[in-house]
């Protein structure tokens, strides 16, 4: 009866035993497990991300990006420090992301690409329409003297001004307002650069343009929209369309 006694409660001692280290095992595997999912990328395999994505996505033949200052911008700007937290693992990848308010951050070749065009001079006082995340803006910043930047919904104009800031980019200047007026206050600008699309090229940006300036700005609807690139010259503008896009449509104060 005793010996019998005995076993049972081994055998009872032995599976409460198991059960309490089987629930120990599970939950610190789960713990693991959604700690794993929310850390972020470590600060070294995000650069080495960012590395692999300007050879890779941008200078890579086929992409071409050959401006050395460009690239050297694209390597230095942190692109996660723009997206949500919850992306961090994609920031690096050849697509554009969102970045809230139905809004994305652009595609890391179209940034490259756009910013080549204008052929940025460190003595360059730039206008952007379309802050967004503020990530072309910080791209910008690295390669011109000022940037001028505005965005129409102004809790984005509100998060990339305390992001451009909190990242040390001090030469950017954010409005939240209809960029279709451009900022006359600052004009004339060397260059012009729009990232939401009009249906046609706003005369008040190509008024603040300086003589000899360049804008590059994507022009039509969603499903047919070309990228223009333009240059003023006295009081012609030359234009050419360079590349079919697709860019969120531009909006208009109401
Ligand atoms: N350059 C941005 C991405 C732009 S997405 C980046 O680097 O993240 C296009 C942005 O243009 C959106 O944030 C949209 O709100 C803004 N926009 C649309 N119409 C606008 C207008 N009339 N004036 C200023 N910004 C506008």
């Amino acid at each position: 009866m005793l010996r019998l006694g005995c076993y049972m409660f081994s055998w009872l001692q032995l599976l409460i035993v198991f059960v309490r280290r089987a629930l120990i095992v599970l939950s610190s595997l789960a713990l693991c497990l959604s700690a794993c999912d929310s850390q972020p990328a470590s600060k070294a395999e995000l650069f080495a991300q960012r590395k692999t994505m300007v050879e890779e996505q941008l200078a890579a033949p086929g992409r071409d990006i050959r401006n050395r200052r460009v690239l050297e911008a694209m390597a230095a700007v942190p692109r996660h420090e723009f997206v949500p937290k919850a992306l961090w693992k994609s920031a690096y990848s050849d697509d554009p992301l969102p970045i809230g308010y139905g809004q994305t951050i652009s595609q890391p070749f179209i940034v490259a690409f756009m910013t080549e065009q204008l052929d940025p001079k460190p003595t360059d006082r730039v206008l952007e329409i379309g802050t967004g995340s503020g990530y072309q803006a910080a791209v910008l910043s690295r390669l011109v003297a000022e940037v001028y930047t505005i965005e129409i919904i102004e809790p984005l104009a509100k998060r990339a001004e305390a992001d451009l800031k909190r990242l040390g980019y001090n030469n950017v200047k954010v409005l939240a307002g209809d960029g279709y007026q451009g900022w006359p206050e600052h004009a004339p600008f060397d260059a012009i650069i729009v990232t939401c699309a009009p249906d046609h090229i706003p005369q008040p940006l190509v008024g603040q343009l300086r003589d000899g300036g360049r804008m590059i700005i994507p022009v039509g609807p969603s499903d047919n929209q070309q990228l223009y690139l333009l240059q003023k010259l006295g009081t012609e503008v030359e234009q050419q369309a360079i590349l079919p896009v697709r860019f969120v449509p531009m909006k208009r104060a109401q």
